[in-house]
């Protein structure tokens, strides 16, 4: 008797194809989305805060000062994770209309491997590479 079951599944019948999960790049990408966009609303949180705190600020110049510097990291991190949501979203978009996992250099299909590890994955390792060094 098998009581197995997989992690809650979406309710959507295109995903009874996608059973194995594990191992499949749409199912990973809709999975780290979901992270990503979780620690995204966190973050924005946090930076609310953060410039709440600022905002109540009465002149002591010092104590501004640090709280200035933790705004600023907090809003690299805040725009990091936006980066990744949308790149994210973006290859979401991609599988909606049957193009995730093609190479944007080549057209070729970009291997399983990478695209695991790598969901938002625009290029093929070797395009990767060549786009790599055109950059420095
Ligand atoms: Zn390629």
């Amino acid at each position: 008797m098998t009581t197995m079951r997989e992690a809650p599944a979406l309710p959507d019948s295109r995903t009874d194809r996608l059973h194995t999960g594990e191992n499949d790049p749409a199912v990973i990408l809709m999975q780290r989305y979901a992270e990503v966009d979780e620690e995204y609303q966190v973050q924005l949180s946090v930076l609310a805060g953060l410039r709440q705190g600022l905002g109540d600020d009465t002149g002591d110049i010092a104590d501004g000062g640090s709280k200035a510097t933790d705004l600023d990291t907090e809003e690299i991190l805040t725009e990091r994770l936006r980066q990744r949501r949308e790149s994210l979203s973006a290859a979401m978009e991609r599988a909606a209309r049957g193009t995730y996992g093609r190479c944007d250099g080549c057209r070729l299909p970009i291997a399983t491997e990478r695209l695991l590890a790598a969901p938002a994955a625009l290029l093929c390792v070797p395009c990767q590479v060549k786009a790599e060094r055109a950059h420095l």
